[in-house]
């Protein structure tokens, strides 16, 4: 008999799951098969190095439903998921000796925490197998190996447009699962477990339905999950909001101005591949112009980050990042200020009013608000980086650690930073001050 034990992640989805298809495959050996999904939830009460909660409470919300919608579709496969109150570290060895399984089977995370905690598996003793899943073009695919990646975003996307490279199809959702095996009930409360993804009261009611926000994550439409994500998905097609994404994109507020597939590409409800799929049905059936392209063009930015992770890791978690340049000392005072919207500049101000009270902000604010911190305020982007980690419902280690070190200028691009002159970007993108009035600024 073949147990395994799968570890759900970062990606919280069924459908396009090469992980967990690589898990029942594994699991069909000899015998019967017995698959146990598992999930570990990270600590609550995290706080991050520069003094506030790792995971805010959107973030806290959005992620509860995402684990509630998961928990219900595995329920429904008859092998409901078991949600521990513990480390992966702890939890997953000792419901792996409990249940004798063979191997641990998860998606890889090229980002350093997630690296210690496969490493922290494999020296308990654990057989671990990684799927490398999140990024819409397979590394494998390219026309590089993953040490000779481009420094430059253009020169990657054009060398891709070029040679033609598309993703694989998206996998099916599997429809049905093996039966999961029996855990004892003592190591059950050994691991802290429950089963389905508990909505924490006090989360759910945080916030989301602000009727200031551009997704407002607690109405149905727009809440955590796969089912949510692929009906957002569907009607965002449906109404061909594609054709006219690259004259919108970059609006500061409203429900439609982006496609706001973030959230739930970045919990993983989406897959990156599923939406270039439909993307390209789309294209098919309607027919392609520079907006739907403009889609593409967005996506491979965030394949473009993960890449990069891939090629230089721990490198892009430090504070000089990949530059040789010393950090500035850090300005704690105004760091705060930014981060309550009170420095002074209304543009900047507003955005970290939005952004506080509804855990979602648009493309163009977030480089305004970064570049503010860093090249106004001095402050240490690492800081930046970790508040909207903390708010943000999309938050994505590679996306996010990936856009604060360009603005900064300690990624790969040579160009040393990009400053936003909020003054400017006001004039253009908020010509008649209606977005710093709804966040009482202007
Ligand atoms: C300082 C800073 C921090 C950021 N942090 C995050 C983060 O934690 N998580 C996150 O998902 N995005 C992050 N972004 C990128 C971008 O702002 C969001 O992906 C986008 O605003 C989400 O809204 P949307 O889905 O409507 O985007 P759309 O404009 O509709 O874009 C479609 C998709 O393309 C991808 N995309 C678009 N722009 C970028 C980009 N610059 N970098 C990477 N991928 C992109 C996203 O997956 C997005 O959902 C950050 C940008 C900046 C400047």
């Amino acid at each position: 008999m073949s147990t395994i034990l799968f570890w759900f992640r970062n990606d919280l989805r069924l459908h396009d799951q090469p992980a967990l298809q690589a898990a029942l495959q594994r699991a069909q050996g000899d015998g019967t098969p017995r698959l146990l999904p598992v999930f570990c939830l990270p600590a609550e009460d995290e706080v991050s190095p520069w003094g506030f909660a790792r995971a805010g409470r959107h973030r806290q919300a959005f992620h509860s439903a995402t684990l509630q919608d998961l928990g219900d579709r595995l329920a429904a496969l008859g092998s409901p998921l078991l949600v521990c109150r513990a480390a992966p570290g702890q939890a997953l060895p000792a419901l792996a000796r409990a249940v004798g399984a063979e191997a641990v089977v998860c998606e890889e995370i090229a980002a350093p925490e997630e690296e210690a905690q496969v490493a922290a598996l494999q020296a308990a003793g654990l057989r671990v197998q990684t799927v490398w899943q999140s990024s819409l073009l397979d590394p494998a695919a390219l026309p590089w190996p993953t040490a000779g990646l481009p420094g430059v975003f253009t020169t990657f996307r054009q060398a891709l447009e070029r040679a033609g490279i598309a993703p694989a199809a998206p996998l099916p959702a599997p429809t049905q699962l093996p039966a999961p095996p029996e855990v004892p009930a003592e190591v059950l409360q050994a691991v802290g477990a429950g089963q389905g993804g508990a909505l924490d009261a006090d989360a759910a009611s945080a916030g989301g339905q602000d009727p200031r926000s551009s997704f407002p994550y607690g109405m149905p439409a727009s809440q955590g999950g796969e089912g949510a994500g692929l009906a957002h998905w569907a009607q965002y097609l449906a109404r061909k909001l594609p054709h006219s994404y690259k004259a919108t994109r970059n609006g500061l507020s409203g429900v439609d101005f982006s496609s706001k597939l973030s959230p739930w590409l970045a919990t993983g409800a989406l897959s990156p591949r599923r939406v270039l799929a439909d993307l390209k049905a789309f294209e098919g059936e309607h027919g392609a112009n520079e907006g739907s392209y403009w889609l593409w063009f967005e996506l491979l930015w965030r394949d473009y980050f993960r890449l990069l992770h891939l090629q230089h890791g721990a490198q892009l978690h430090r504070g000089r990042g990949l530059s040789k340049a010393p950090l500035a000392p850090h300005d704690a005072q105004g760091f705060e200020l930014w981060r309550h919207g009170c420095t002074g500049e209304p543009l900047v101000d507003a955005a970290m009013r939005e952004l506080a009270a509804t855990g979602y902000l648009s493309n163009r604010l977030r480089q305004v608000a970064a570049s503010y911190l860093i090249h106004d305020l001095q402050g240490d982007w690492r800081a930046g980086a970790a508040w909207f980690e903390s708010q943000l419902v999309d938050y994505d280690v590679y996306s996010n650690q990936g856009n604060w070190l360009y603005i900064a200028g300690r990624g790969t691009d040579p160009r040393g930073g990009r400053r936003f002159d909020p003054a400017k970007q006001a004039r253009e993108h908020d010509p008649d001050g209606r977005y710093r009035r709804l966040w009482g600024t202007a």
